[in-house]
């Protein structure tokens, strides 16, 4: 999965993660462990997905409604929550957008709270910013001496 892979960055998507019918940072976290843990059987449940999120049944019930009402998940019988099409997108997305901010803070060694500031920041960065970071990610890991260096400098400042 690299940022030239466009699949993510429909229009659609991209109304939905900044227009006015924005999801809210805790729902693009549901899409996000929705789809992680979506990758084995291609669907979870509640109970999954509260433990998961370290949140009580009732709260995922009520947030697993507002999302299909916006068509992002299916909830059936049986108890299984499976991502519509645009759903799995979005997740798709969101979870590529914490793991190369994950993987950007790491290279440059900004690893203090790293797991905070990236459940923080993935929230609030535009997806075009976004693919700029995700390029220069791409940039430092082909262009390793470049990285050294920074690594060098940044070791010889006060
Ligand atoms: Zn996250």
């Amino acid at each position: 999965m690299t940022i030239t892979d466009e699949g993510f960055y429909t229009a659609r998507g991209y109304e939905i993660t900044a227009g006015e019918n924005a999801l809210t940072a805790s729902m693009e976290d549901y899409l996000e462990m929705i789809y992680r843990l979506s990758q084995e059987n291609g669907y979870t449940r509640v109970n999954d997905l509260a433990s998961s999120l370290n949140v009580q049944p009732p709260s995922v019930t009520k947030m697993i409604q507002k999302l299909a009402e916006k068509k992002l998940i299916d909830y059936e019988k049986y108890g299984m929550i499976h991502l519509t099409a645009e759903g799995e997108k979005l997740g798709k997305y969101f979870l590529q957008r914490h793991n190369t901010l994950k993987e950007f803070l790491s290279l440059i060694g900004a690893t203090e709270n790293l797991q905070k500031d990236v459940e923080t920041m993935e929230h609030y960065v535009s997806i075009n910013n976004f693919r700029v970071i995700s390029t220069l990610v791409s940039f430092m890991k082909e262009h390793s001496h470049f990285l050294s260096q920074f690594h060098e400098y940044k070791s010889k400042l006060p």
